[in-house]
């Protein structure tokens, strides 16, 4: 990391200047030649920027340039930052609303996929345009945030439903709004009951650090409980500024989660996932979900093969602090939804024991209780009687939980088969009247 005062075009700006928030969002990085100044580019390179920015926008903030080596293009940061012509080159798999967050949805910007929880969009801005975004489709397109009268209307579908405890602020970047403008959001939102949890996914403590201000906190804590996911994905991103973004956050009663996404070249390794998880654990952000990279049109070149999200997982879990290690996730197509995929320690059971795998590649036996195997409530709970919101009834926590007795795909070949069979037997009974 380079001191902004060493970099010749930054050399005038005062402290005060560079610490701004919006210093920093009006000066960025949005031009090849800027860029130039910033780090050292090939005629090559150059073009390749300028060919790949007609289809996301580059935006970056002075504080993330000054990460990256200017001579480095392998540079972690700057493969995250700068755009080059491999986000041109499409594959036929490659899709626009790879996890139909546009399907699942009552309203613009809106995405109600699981039970209790939705996601909102609240801006398509970025600070900074993350060369591997999935939502690609709308970010930075307009680089402007919903009206109020949009966002009201999402407002109004969660308090007209009930069942949604969770809303989930994000974008773009949620906190490209102003102060005001996410009060008024976040205010609306608290007034409502059966909301219990508020959550912002912004990346601004990697990429904008100066955004988490004493006066955003302030303002924030008020309606707790607010929890907050950012998105580092390399122990280069870990800096004194980030870190006390991190920790004016928790400091003020937020608890920070981490979603990294797996990218070729930038994090694909055990080590260098080892070393982030644990800085982030030393930041006090909670590692929470590395993801598989999405199938959005132009990602390829950062996509690994799933196999490397589970041998990270496998080099995570045991060999460091639980809360250290994250779950790898991959959020399905055509809206499957988030699906943790990781190593197997459960090696086989009888109904006497169960054989597991530990960590180092031992082989322990755990046994299972003899006798009276079937489960009985604690004698005076009623908690599912007074709420049976809280049952688990879908998919097969539903068939354990005995509320079905199995689960049948529809559009099966044997589904046809057996509807062709009853409406002839129908009509044989008929006949035979
Ligand atoms: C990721 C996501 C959520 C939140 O999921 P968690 O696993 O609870 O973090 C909610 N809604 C949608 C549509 C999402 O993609
Ligand atoms: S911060 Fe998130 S939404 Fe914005 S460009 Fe990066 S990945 Fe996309």
């Amino acid at each position: 990391m380079r001191r902004w005062k060493d970099i010749p075009l930054w050399k005038d700006v005062s402290t005060k200047e560079w610490t701004d928030w919006k210093w920093q969002v009006r000066n960025r990085v949005m031009d090849v030649d800027t860029l130039a100044e910033v780090i050292n580019l090939t005629d090559e390179e150059e073009a390749e920027i300028r060919d790949s920015m007609k289809y996301l926008r580059m935006a970056i903030t002075p504080y993330y340039a000054s990460l990256m080596d200017p001579d480095d293009a392998h540079d972690p940061v700057r493969k995250q930052a700068v755009p080059t012509s491999n986000e041109i080159r499409f594959k036929d798999y490659e899709m626009t609303d790879t996890v139909w967050e546009t399907v699942d949805s009552p309203h613009e910007g809106l995405t109600h996929r699981y039970p209790d929880r939705v996601l909102f969009l609240l801006t398509d801005q970025c600070s900074m345009y993350c060369r591997h975004c999935c939502r690609r489709r709308i970010v930075g397109q307009t680089d402007h945030q919903r009206s109020w009268e949009e966002i009201k209307e999402g407002i109004d579908y969660i308090r007209e439903t009930r069942e949604v405890r969770d809303v989930l602020l994000s974008g773009g970047d949620p906190l490209m709004v102003s102060d005001e403008f996410l009060e008024k959001v976040v205010r609306e939102i608290r007034k409502i009951k059966h909301v219990q949890i508020i959550r912002l996914g912004t990346r601004t403590p990697v990429v904008l650090p100066y955004r988490i201000t004493p006066k955003l906190v302030k303002m924030l804590r008020k309606y707790h409980p607010i929890w907050l996911n950012t998105h580092f994905n390399h122990p280069n991103e870990i800096t004194s500024q980030s870190k006390r973004a991190v920790e004016t956050l928790v400091d003020a009663g937020i608890p920070v989660g981490n979603q990294s996404v797996l990218l070729k070249g930038v994090n694909d390794c055990p080590t260098i996932m080892k070393k982030l998880c644990q800085d982030l654990t030393w930041i006090r952000c909670r590692p929470y979900y590395i993801y598989q990279c999405d199938i959005a049109k132009g990602l390829e070149h950062f996509r690994t093969s799933t196999a490397k999200g589970v041998e990270i997982i496998e080099a995570l879990r045991g060999h460091t602090s639980g809360f250290a290690v994250p779950e790898f996730i991959i959020d399905a197509p055509m809206g499957g939804g988030k699906i943790p995929v990781g190593p197997n320690y459960v090696v086989s059971m009888s109904d006497k024991k169960i054989v597991l795998r530990n960590y180092e590649g031992g082989i322990f036996s755990f046994p299972e209780v003899e006798g009276d195997r079937i489960s009985v409530c604690p004698p005076k709970c009623k908690l599912c009687k007074d709420h049976p919101e809280l049952e688990s009834n879908e998919g097969v926590a539903g068939v354990l939980a005995g509320k079905k007795l199995c689960l049948i795909p529809e559009g099966t070949v044997r589904e046809a088969r057996r509807k062709a069979y009853q409406k002839e037997k129908k009509h044989a009974g008929r006949r035979s009247e």
